[in-house]
């Protein structure tokens, strides 16, 4: 079907699959608080558990370990606090190491005190830098460091060495809590793969709801001494409030349905993601493609084409029928400059053109190719306005 726009943008929010939707109007037409003992209560707990075993099996943990929120930013400011209990150790943990590339929610969202935070840098292709990681375990050696790292960058798609940095982890004492918001579905981001320790997802990435995410644990015994939100011990004691079950329970038909399209879902979006890039290089030889020498997640490329600023060749395919993004996605709807770049050390001239396009579970060719008409059009009369002619 011939669609009216070509929505580039899934690593903003992923469209709702209709197996989500499907599911989400099933229970939201079933009353019933999952809190309840009668009837209608017992068969919402119902719901909420089946939901709950379904995401315990595609991050390959068990269902206790897994605990629903209204999304990855509640998650990982929920996870990332001294008062972290892992494996039943209840040490504080003392430090807390983030990679410069990670979301705001990580930048910013802690609960460590802002002297036992420290940044680690990225590579020039924006993978975290072990050889840094190491020696800041080293530095912090005796002091029990807790690290926060994505599993994959939202905006250039690099993904993370997370394994490899949660063996040094392990090693030194610590833990590891991975955002695997970007990752899930695209690359492999289940407890097995990554040996993280606390492991992030949100829905809406995934082609669920808007609202929901998970927090989940690799093993039994855990616990969080201060929970963000207190008040009738919905989820164990770790996050209370009423849950959003027709949510979670698109969450997980989401979930399911991205296990089901698999590595074949993954070769096809690469060959996508491939076939765009080469169109943009076809018209703009001069385009740098960011993190382009890491390997990236299938759905992701982050360009830019230098002298075009990233603002209006974004109106521009906008106004085309093309929704991409500059940078990373804000609030206020202001672009700011993408600190992922910085940290990769791109220059900001350069960085001012980022452009981020995100293909999805819907994206086809056709899009692809509605994407290079339009990219075409914006930047020849872009640069064709540059030139201005000698008077
Ligand atoms: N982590 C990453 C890598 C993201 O891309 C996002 C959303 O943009 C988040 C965390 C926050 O997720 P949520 O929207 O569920 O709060």
């Amino acid at each position: 079907m011939q669609r009216s726009r070509a929505y580039l943008d899934h690593n903003a929010t992923t469209p709702l699959r209709p197996v989500a939707r499907e599911a989400m109007l099933v229970a939201l037409t079933q009353e019933g608080n999952a809190s309840s003992v009668h009837h209608e209560g017992r068969a919402a707990r119902a719901r909420l558990e089946s939901a709950r075993e379904a995401l315990a099996g595609f991050v390959k943990t068990q269902p206790k370990n897994v605990y629903f929120t209204s999304g990855a930013t509640e998650a990982l400011n929920l996870a990332l606090t001294p008062e972290l209990e892992l494996d039943g150790n209840k040490a504080p943990f003392e430090m807390l190491l983030v990679a410069a590339g990670e979301h705001a929610c990580v930048l910013a969202g802690h609960r460590f005190p802002a002297t036992a935070v420290e940044k680690l840098p990225l590579t020039a292709d924006g993978v975290l830098d072990l050889a840094a990681l190491d020696a800041a375990l080293a530095r912090h050696a005796g002091r029990r460091v807790l690290l926060a790292l994505q599993a994959a960058n939202n905006e250039t798609g690099v993904i993370q060495p997370v394994a490899a940095a949660a063996a040094r982890v392990h090693a030194a004492g610590g833990a590891l809590v991975c955002d695997g918001v970007q990752a899930a579905g695209k690359a492999p981001s289940d407890f097995s793969a990554l040996d993280a320790d606390v492991l992030v997802l949100s829905a809406h990435k995934i082609g669920g709801p808007q609202g929901t995410g998970a927090l989940c644990f690799a093993k039994s015994r855990h616990h969080i001494l201060n929970g963000l939100i207190r008040g009738g011990g919905q989820e164990r004691g770790l996050r209370a409030g009423t849950q959003n079950v027709a949510a979670i329970v698109g969450f997980a038909a989401a979930a399911e349905a991205l296990a089901q399209a698999g590595v074949a879902e993954m070769a096809r979006l690469a060959g996508l993601r491939d076939r765009l890039e080469r169109a943009v290089k076809a018209l703009a030889p001069e385009a740098v493609i960011f993190g382009a020498g890491a390997p990236r997640l299938p759905n992701t490329a982050n360009f830019a084409v230098p002298g075009v600023g990233a603002e209006v060749l974004l109106m521009a395919l906008d106004l085309e029928g093309v929704a991409v993004s500059s940078g990373s996605a804000c609030s206020s709807g202001k672009v700011k400059r993408s600190h992922v770049l910085e940290a990769m050390g791109v220059p900001p001239a350069l960085a001012e053109g980022a452009i981020r396009v995100s293909l999805g579970w819907n994206s086809e060719e056709d899009d692809v190719e509605r994407f290079r008409i339009a990219f075409v059009r914006a930047v020849e009369t872009l640069k064709a306005k540059r030139v201005k002619p000698a008077a």
